[in-house]
């Protein structure tokens, strides 16, 4: 198994949701943040459509709230949230010009990006929303590099995405050795306190600490790892 290349200083990881990030991605994020590197997230949306019971006006502004504890534990400070609206996410040039907009803004050199495959693993489907997202993140990669496409975007082109990495549950061709980041990693999902109290009876913590371990399997030579499929630019 290759490991991912971690030649770099900075990341930006664009996902769809608050939590995204937190299903296992978040273990490699902490590795990387504990070497150095510059990683901040990007949110296409608040997630003001994921708790049952609570209406979008409350839930948007708590779900952010978590999400900037979460990326606090893995040593992430700059979290921006699009504003973009839950559950409706349409794969499409309007969501590439906001991401290529975010990706001009930070300037990384590595794109991480969700699962945008029609099967999230386990046989479900994945979610409108994410295979929207992650697509759109891929491709706003080159859309940010070329000055003709979305030549009204504010940000000046940036053409220094090297990497791309997909957090995939299956199919991975690279891995991230995080033995030593799981805990934090389990910490960073349990942030998202409101969330998984809706979703569940059983404690944040040990639905956290699940969530992780199945995230974080063996891959290869490493015993906790957490996979990713790597495109080139
Ligand atoms: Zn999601």
């Amino acid at each position: 198994m290759a490991p991912v290349p971690e030649n770099w200083q900075r990341g930006v990881v664009i996902v769809a949701h608050p939590d995204d990030i937190e299903y296992g991605c978040a273990a490699a994020v902490a590795r990387w943040t504990a070497q150095g590197k510059d990683v901040r997230y990007v949110l296409a949306t608040s997630g003001e459509a994921g708790i049952e019971g609570m209406a979008p006006a409350e839930c948007g502004p708590l779900r952010e709230e978590e999400q900037r504890c979460s990326a606090a534990c893995v040593g992430v400070s700059e979290v921006e949230f699009l504003g973009l609206p839950d559950g409706r996410l349409e794969y499409g040039v309007e969501l590439r010009r906001a991401l290529a907009g975010a990706i001009r803004r930070h300037r990384p050199e590595v794109v991480v990006t969700l699962n945008h495959h029609p099967i999230a693993g386990g046989g479900h489907l994945n979610s409108a929303d994410h295979r929207a997202a992650g697509q759109a993140a891929l491709d706003a990669i080159a859309d940010a590099a070329n000055e003709w496409i979305f030549p009204d975007l504010p940000e000046p082109r940036w053409t220094g995405v090297r990497t791309a990495l997909v957090n995939v549950m299956s199919g991975w061709t690279h891995a991230v050795d995080v033995r030593d980041t799981v805990d934090v990693a389990v910490a960073s999902l349990a942030e998202h306190k409101e969330y998984l109290s809706a979703l569940s009876e059983v404690p944040v913590a040990e639905q956290a600490a699940a969530q992780v371990e199945r995230a974080t399997g063996p891959k290869g030579e490493f015993d906790r790892a957490v996979g990713f499929e790597l495109y080139s630019f």
